[in-house]
């Protein structure tokens, strides 16, 4: 499906449109030692002996500026808070965090939080708080426990999958609405169908799959790798540059691929899979919501307990630092030049490989921040995970075309599950007729 390679117009302001905020209140801190964690060593940012807590007047002057920048006619807005572990700063904080957002709210806006958690300090009382103030909740769960406690362990280094699962049951006793985010690795990359099976019949409705892509020789458990020499192909090299715990590109393919084929056999309209649901908004002619599949990026920023705020969650680094709220109003640093050039430089530095891509509809190149192969004719800045999103959007295409039809022709994709293939080819067949 053709998409316009054309760029965000210069003068736009970020700011017109949607953006969003990842907060993190307390920064790195958790009380999980998660071993591929891309977060923990941002401790390193920061003066030792800092205190990991934004301040009130910090706090207020955020959610204040937050709300005031969101377009005119936005009737929603919604705080994203992560971390670390945010829940470790107690329920007190997340009560005068509403306190404050209903002492700011516009006439006619509703307020939404989500907030992303390992569940272990999920008891009774924050259930209630999450479900009383509608926050939406993302639990970060592997899989079975043998393969969420492989990388998921506290300080002690034991695995986490008890508690997990015991807020998983709280979040689900007390209706409070959670996503399940899972993250794919080496080790649990071969299980797809199997962790998607236990999810689903734990009682999770909607997934969302996050592939693992350390660089070698980066963050806080860096590993050296061997060179494979100078006979293999760019592709081949790709293991070469990440870190054992990283998932490998054609492994996520496959991986994508098995949980496709379980979800599509009868769970179409009942799970909902976030990767999914974004490839059929490119399959409709959509661009995809999700930053890493749309062409320009850079409308999800990052901002650190102290005010700081980064060009985006994965970029939390002194060379991406806008500058600070309660230094600089939050609408300039988002509409700031520099931010602009970060969102345009996804597509601006897409190579060539990718700008001729049969799939490049749903894929956009992925996240830059995955960026660092070589294209075959020896391009730089070709994806890590380019080999598996290519396998994976080639063997979607089909039903993915069929539940396009489906939704043009004003019907249900879930209708996809009761097709015998002919009346599929049929109905393609008459929808490409009518256009
Ligand atoms: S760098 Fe990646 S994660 Fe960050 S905003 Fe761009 S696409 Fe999204
Ligand atoms: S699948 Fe590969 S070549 Fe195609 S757009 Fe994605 S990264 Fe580029």
């Amino acid at each position: 499906m053709p998409v316009s390679s054309s760029s965000t117009p210069p003068s736009a302001k970020f700011t017109d449109q949607p953006f969003h905020v990842m907060t993190k209140p307390i920064g790195p801190i958790c009380n999980l030692d998660c071993t591929y964690c891309y977060y923990l060593h941002k401790e390193e940012l920061y003066p030792k002996g800092n205190k990991w807590k934004m301040e009130d007047t910090c706090l207020e002057s955020y959610i204040r500026q937050y709300i005031d920048v969101q377009p005119k006619d936005a009737a929603e807005v919604t705080f994203a808070w992560q971390g670390g572990e945010p829940t470790l700063l107690g329920l007190e904080f997340f009560e005068r965090c509403v306190e404050i957002q209903n002492k700011h709210l516009r006439k006619g806006m509703t307020i939404t939080n989500t907030l992303q958690t390992n569940g272990v300090l999920l008891d009774d009382e924050w259930c209630r708080f999450f479900l009383k103030n509608r926050f939406l909740i993302g639990l970060s769960i592997d899989g079975p426990a043998e393969l969420h406690d492989a990388y998921r362990v506290d300080h002690q280094g034991k695995g986490s999958h008890s508690s997990v699962v015991a807020a998983l049951r709280k979040l689900k006793k007390f209706g409070v609405e959670f996503n399940a985010l899972i993250v794919v690795n080496r080790t649990n990359g071969d299980h797809g169908r199997r962790i998607y099976r236990y999810l689903r019949d734990a009682g999770c409705r909607y997934l969302q799959f996050i592939p693992i892509v350390e660089r070698a020789g980066i963050g806080r458990h860096p590993e050296v790798t061997v060179s494979l020499g100078t006979d293999s192909t760019p592709f081949d090299k790709a293991a070469d540059a990440v870190s054992s715990r990283s998932i490998l590109p054609e492994q996520f393919g496959q991986f994508l691929c098995d949980v496709f084929d379980e979800w599509i056999l009868e769970d179409v309209g009942r799970v909902f899979v976030q990767i999914f649901d974004q490839a059929l908004s490119a399959w409709v002619g959509v661009e995809p919501s999700l930053c890493v599949f749309r062409r320009t990026c850079g409308r999800a920023l990052a901002m650190e307990h102290n005010g700081d705020v980064y060009s985006c969650d994965h970029f939390v680094e002194p060379d991406y630092l806008l500058g600070n709220l309660n230094v600089i109003p939050l609408e300039e640093l988002v509409n700031s030049g520099r931010q602009q050039a970060f969102g345009d430089a996804k597509l601006d530095t897409l190579p060539q490989y990718c700008l001729n891509c049969e799939v490049r509809h749903a894929c956009n190149g992925e996240c830059p921040k995955n960026r660092f192969l070589q294209t075959p004719d020896g391009e730089d800045g070709l994806n890590y995970l380019c080999a598996g999103y290519r396998k994976f959007f080639n063997h979607i295409d089909e039903p993915m075309q069929q539940m396009a039809a489906l939704i043009k022709s004003r019907k249900p994709p879930s209708l996809i599950m009761h097709k015998d293939p002919g009346a599929a080819a049929r109905e393609q067949q008459s929808e490409s007729q009518r256009d």
